[in-house]
């Protein structure tokens, strides 16, 4: 394994620069405070900038197809995270672009395409209902012929940027006689459509997200993606994507899991904390000095470049365990002054432990929960047999 820096061409490095004072330009102070406020993870005048910019078709075309090189996407993701751009969407919305483009029919694909790479349309995911998201294709949201055109009728929990997107990537029932999976077809629905409700819920770490009303909505079949009755196929596609089951680049420098920007913040907590036990009062003590302190902060240290270093789906699993872990100790170790949220007066660490700890929660449950994934290395990656049912 190739541990070395990556040296940059003249070309790579002015790619660099340009890019770090576009986002500088963009993701301004106001931007990235809204956003904490709104928890929208998504700022329409930053994502418009992006497209207009062709940030979004480099990140979404391939090298061959005039994308970014490894070496630039990498850069890229790097430099969009350090400015803290609100951006968490974009993922879900390249990842349902590239189902249209394989699955929609021609004129579907070309209404919905060039708008992604501007930021004009954004794509939003309708999987997980009020009853029950990790098992999806226990799916009760119904869609039924009617002529040229489907009715859908249901409900779908956690819509995450419905209010944002022109689409929501459908996952409905269209036989519940047939065997599960047997019965599922996949519909790109314009959320403009009459019907559609869109209700906002606020999660425990601030972030927005949705519960979507679906009741009596009239989508014409060209809005179907994939087979009727053949929306697992898609499904297991799009699952796959998200679940950071992807193939890797030979250069080493993909991005080794998901959700790798949420381990930052922790990294970013830690040393928050560090610098606060390390400050010394007027005596010339400092907390940090007490070896039961040093030694908290240094397993804390130790267990999150052990996660920074975790690839795939055991990152994924490494990232939001040691989140949940680490936060907790961290706010242990600063005291009661660890409660106080960001911008908030005495707030220790500036509140990067209680952010921390709150998005940890959400963190392991999101794009699927942890015992989730822990199945799943059993099965896929340990070969383990599956849990006998009795
Ligand atoms: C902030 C946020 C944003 C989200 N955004 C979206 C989105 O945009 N679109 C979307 O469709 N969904 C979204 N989700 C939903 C998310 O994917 C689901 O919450 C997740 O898959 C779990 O489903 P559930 O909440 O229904 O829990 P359930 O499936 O009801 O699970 C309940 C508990 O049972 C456990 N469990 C379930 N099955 C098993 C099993 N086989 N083995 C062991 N334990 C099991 C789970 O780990 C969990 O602890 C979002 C969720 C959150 C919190």
């Amino acid at each position: 394994m190739d541990f070395s820096p990556v040296e940059l061409s003249e070309e790579d490095a002015a790619f660099q620069r340009e890019l770090r004072d576009f986002l500088a330009e963009v993701v301004t102070d106001e931007v990235i405070e809204r956003d904490r406020i709104t928890g929208e993870n998504f700022d329409e005048g930053v994502h418009l900038a992006l497209g207009a910019a062709g940030y979004l078709a480099g990140d979404y075309r391939t090298e061959s197809d005039g994308g970014f090189s490894a070496v630039r996407r990498r850069i890229w993701e790097l430099e969009i995270g350090r400015a803290r751009t609100p951006w968490f969407h974009w993922g879900t919305t390249a990842m349902v672009a590239r189902l249209v483009e394989r699955f929609a029919e021609p004129g579907l694909r070309e209404e919905v395409l060039p708008a992604v790479l501007t930021g004009e349309v954004r794509l939003c995911l309708g999987y997980t209902e009020p009853e029950g998201g990790s098992d999806v294709a226990t799916c009760k949201t119904r869609a039924v012929r009617d002529g040229g055109d489907w009715i859908i009728n249901g409900a779908k929990m956690f819509t995450s940027n419905a209010h944002n997107a022109r689409f929501v990537f459908l996952l409905t029932n269209t036989d519940p006689s047939a065997p599960k999976h047997r019965n599922l077809t996949m519909f790109l629905v314009p959320l403009d459509t009459a019907g559609i409700e869109i209700q906002g819920i606020r999660t425990v770490d601030g972030d927005r997200t949705n519960i979507v009303y679906y009741s009596d909505v009239r989508v014409p079949d060209r809005n179907r993606i994939g087979e009727v009755d053949g929306g697992w196929a898609v499904m297991r596609e799009a699952l796959a994507a998200e679940h950071g089951v992807l193939e890797r680049d030979s250069a080493g420098l993909s991005k080794l899991a998901t959700m790798t920007e949420h381990v930052l913040l922790l990294g970013e907590a830690l040393d928050e904390a560090a610098a606060v036990v390390g400050r010394r009062d007027p005596g010339g003590a400092a907390p940090g000095q007490d070896g039961a302190v040093g030694y908290r902060l240094g397993r804390a240290a130790a267990r999150t470049e052990a996660a920074m270093s975790s690839s795939e789906m055991c990152g994924r699993v490494a990232i939001a365990a040691t989140m949940r872990e680490v936060a907790p100790e961290l706010m242990d170790l600063l005291g009661p002054a660890a409660l106080l949220p960001a911008g908030t007066a005495g707030a220790a660490g500036d509140g990067a432990a209680e952010y921390v700890f709150r998005l940890a929660g959400p963190t392991g449950i999101y794009g699927g929960t942890l015992e989730v994934f822990r199945n799943m290395i059993a099965q896929q990656l340990l070969g383990l047999p599956r849990p006998a049912l009795r």
